[in-house]
């Protein structure tokens, strides 16, 4: 499949992706979009235009500060809003194609706009689903020998993050500050983090809502899944260090998370499924699933110095992960949660089997006690003040290609 409309090669927004996200130009109101190759699409001029005459969608779903009222329409209506961009994009004698008039009211190009957040984040979920991190991260905080909790490969494990401070790419942010303990210190101090690290994650929306009380089944999980962005669960060590015990993670998490503006479709997701891992021993029925669940979706991690040198430090790839999605919907609602259209369920950090395929500096240093060689001369245990963390991720099967577009956040220094 190709377009009328010039696609660079290796763009992440093809013809087969059609992603939706939130735009806006000079000041004026934001509104709904999607993208191929450089190409905005609006998608309110489009429904103004009568191109989703059938669908009957409101002008105010599409001209809104969000995605959730679109979302909600459901993915009966959802899918075919995209069907008919594919099928618009494609054809070359279709009604946009050869309207230039129609052709300047809907397409823009992606330099002269701003994207934001394209959810309204109720509820954030982050799990701790890549077995390979909990391997990593037990081995070095407790046992190499016995580096999994015995409830790893029972549970999904995860905890309830928040919400509102979830920020859309290209938003920096402070070092945060807080009480940190060193070992050997008697006493807690408090001042900026010393040990600000990033996590490498993908998140995933919820698009349908459950009343109280009532459960997702692993099969049924599709259906309630929208679609995915890349996640970076920023955090900082030393805090965690300090505060996690007894409950978790508090404010080493909760200062920001960055996640990447276009919202790729389960849909268009799909032709990259591959089988994960096998779980061994086998789960509890409730968690068992049918059909390929992990997604081949290649990662990396990069970071931009001040001075402006680049040097990419992390590979990784979605499909590691142990516990897919199916999962940890299911595992999430089995006890009567109810989950709403816009919540947010985050990965965990993905890392691979070989040390250039871990998703934080955590592992990456092994706690610090390998630094990382930075191209300017420098080197990184953490994340120093004006550092830039790029994260992008992109599915590829022979010619297809669907991507994500990049999470990026500049750490500022504290205030
Ligand atoms: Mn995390």
């Amino acid at each position: 499949m190709n377009s009328w409309l010039s696609v660079p090669p290796d763009s992440d927004f093809t013809i087969y992706n059609f992603p939706f996200g939130v735009y806006q130009m000079d000041q004026q109101k934001p509104r709904l979009a999607s993208i191929l190759g450089n190409h905005i699409i609006d998608l309110a001029a489009m429904n103004a235009l009568g191109f989703f005459h059938d669908l009957h969608i409101t002008e105010e779903v599409f001209e809104n500060r969000y995605l959730n009222d679109f979302i909600a329409l459901g993915k009966s209506v959802t899918n075919k809003v995209r069907q008919i961009l594919i099928e618009t994009f494609s054809n070359s004698d279709s009604g946009l194609a050869v309207n230039s008039e129609y052709r300047q009211l809907i397409i823009k190009s992606y330099d002269d706009v701003q994207m934001l957040m394209p959810v309204k984040v109720g509820n954030y979920t982050d799990f701790y689903s890549s077995i390979q991190h909990a391997t990593n991260v037990g081995s070095m905080f407790r046992d190499p020998k016995n580096a999994l909790m015995p409830n790893y490969r029972h549970i999904p494990i995860g905890y309830h993050g928040r919400a509102s401070s979830i920020t859309v790419s290209g938003a920096s942010f402070h070092r945060p500050k807080g009480q940190t303990k060193a070992a050997d210190a008697e006493l807690p101090v408090f001042g900026p983090t010393k040990q600000l690290d990033f996590e490498l994650e993908m998140a995933f929306i919820t698009g349908k809502s459950t009343q109280l009380g009532d459960s997702v089944s692993t099969t049924d999980a599709e259906d309630y899944i929208f679609g995915m962005v890349l996640f970076n669960d920023w955090s900082a060590r030393d805090i965690q260090t300090w505060e996690y015990v007894p409950l978790g993670p508090f404010l080493a998490k909760n200062f920001c998370s960055t996640i990447s503006p276009w919202v790729v479709t389960i849909e268009a997701l799909n032709p990259f499924r591959v089988k994960g891992e096998e779980q061994v021993p086998a789960v509890l029925p409730y968690l068992q699933f049918s059909g390929n669940k992990n997604i081949d979706i290649n990662l990396t991690v990069e970071i931009e110095t001040a001075s402006g040198h680049v040097k990419q430090i992390s590979q990784s790839n979605y499909k590691y992960m142990y516990w897919n999605m199916n999962q940890q919907l299911a595992h999430h609602t089995v006890n009567g949660c109810n989950i709403e259209v816009g919540d947010m369920y985050a990965s965990g950090t993905i890392s691979g089997n070989d040390e250039t395929a871990y998703g934080s500096m955590l592992e990456l240093t092994w706690r610090g006690s390998k630094p990382i060689q930075m191209p300017d001369g420098t080197e990184r245990k953490f994340i120093n003040d004006n550092d830039t963390v790029i994260m992008r991720g992109f599915a590829v099967n022979g010619d297809m290609r669907v991507g994500f577009g990049e999470a990026r956040a500049k750490v500022l220094p504290a205030i």
